[in-house]
């Protein structure tokens, strides 16, 4: 493939590898379903094509964060998927939201309300997942409204709840003893709101073991190829490339200052490239310190601070003239993982993903 006049770089989506991994959790996960969390547009990579491979692949709970999210997904796939709303009811999105089919996930009692007044009004029975907060203290039913949801439950309020819910938030670290303490919190739960379906692990949960499955897991990061616990091998495929076009070369003396604030002055004669990707484009602007991108296997640093849509690379190491004006360089690939790139820009993979943006020339095989 070649790349499009004008793209800043090329950005490969391996759906097949995708479709993998899927199925390596979801074998991993039986007889429990897995899900997908396909929110803030699959983390990047394209909600559309990312749901209609993992509904190939067998999955049927297509998670987002925000109606709006939901709504744009809706036309993509197939009836027997449901799609719910992890941050809940917006007020005014109700009646929308009930005659589209997607299913909030209920956080309050404030929303809780809102549904089965929603409901009572169509006259019918409108279907909700409930989430509870476990430790994590972000969204779900705080514990105090508990037994006010018990009784309102109880009164059948005309919600059909599918399943119960909580999110872990220390998943990725095994060691963590808050993974226990929401797992107990979660059991209690149970025995409080018995009789109903529970789903609570996201990826990093899948490799706590069975006791965090519930019935139906949500992996996201772990689809994508990130890894689901910090630490030790990754054992998801790589689902990404990345790679950049270079804009312009360049050869300065020794003591050249270069980019934003003169941050980096350089120590010898400096051949440079400047690439077409900056902090627009998932790279971020803390990588001018650490991070680098690659050439053949040839470790490329990345010189004085990354710049919106440019960033400079110290390109010394390479024989003269192996880049020029449109070369290529890896940013994510065989050399450099989405791993290592958060970890020298001091972040972590699913802001890389989610910042990655649209301008470059992407690619799904
Ligand atoms: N469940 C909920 C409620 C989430 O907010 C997320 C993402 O943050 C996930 C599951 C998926 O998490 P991960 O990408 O770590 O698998």
């Amino acid at each position: 493939a070649t790349i499009t006049q004008g793209a800043t770089g090329y950005l490969t989506i391996d759906l097949a590898a995708l479709g993998r991994n899927y199925s390596k959790l979801a074998s991993m996960l039986a007889p429990v379903r897995a899900g997908a969390v396909v929110k803030a547009d699959a983390y990047g990579l394209g909600a559309e094509r990312v749901a209609q491979t993992l509904y190939d692949q067998g999955c049927r709970h297509f998670f987002v964060a925000q109606f709006v999210e939901a709504v744009r997904l809706r036309p993509a796939l197939a009836k027997a998927a449901q799609i719910f709303v992890l941050n809940g009811l917006q007020p005014g999105s109700e009646l929308a939201c009930a005659e589209s089919g997607i299913v909030p996930v209920l956080n309050s009692l404030a929303q809780w309300r809102q549904w089965s007044e929603t409901a009572r009004r169509l006259k019918r029975s409108l279907p909700a997942v409930l989430q509870f907060d476990t430790g994590m203290s972000r969204l779900g039913f705080p514990e105090e409204e508990r037994a006010e949801l018990a009784a309102a439950i109880r009164d059948g309020a005309n919600v059909e709840i599918l399943f119960i819910m909580s999110h872990l938030a220390c998943a990725d670290d095994l060691e963590s003893s808050q993974n226990g303490e929401q797992i107990a919190e979660m059991a209690r739960i149970a025995d409080e709101f018995p009789g109903f379906d529970i789903s609570f692990a996201n990826s990093g949960g899948v490799f706590l073991g069975d006791a965090y499955h519930g019935v139906l897991a949500r992996p996201g990061i772990a689809l994508y190829g990130g890894a689901p616990n910090a630490g030790g091998k990754n054992p998801m495929e790589p689902v990404l490339r990345l790679d950049v076009a270079v804009v312009q070369t360049r050869t300065v003396p020794s003591g050249t200052k270069i980019g934003y604030g003169g941050a980096y002055v350089t120590r010898s004669q400096t051949r440079l490239a400047t690439i077409a990707a900056g902090y627009a484009d998932g790279l971020p602007r803390s990588l001018g310190d650490r991070g680098a991108v690659y050439h053949k296997g040839t470790r490329l640093p990345i010189v004085g601070r990354v710049s919106m849509d440019s960033a400079t690379v110290d390109i010394t190491a390479l024989p003269e003239g192996a880049l020029s004006l449109g070369s290529l360089v890896e940013v994510l690939g065989p050399n450099q993982t989405l791993e290592d790139v958060a970890g020298d820009a001091g972040t972590i993979s699913y802001e890389i993903l989610t910042g990655l943006g649209d301008r470059y020339d992407r690619h799904y095989c």
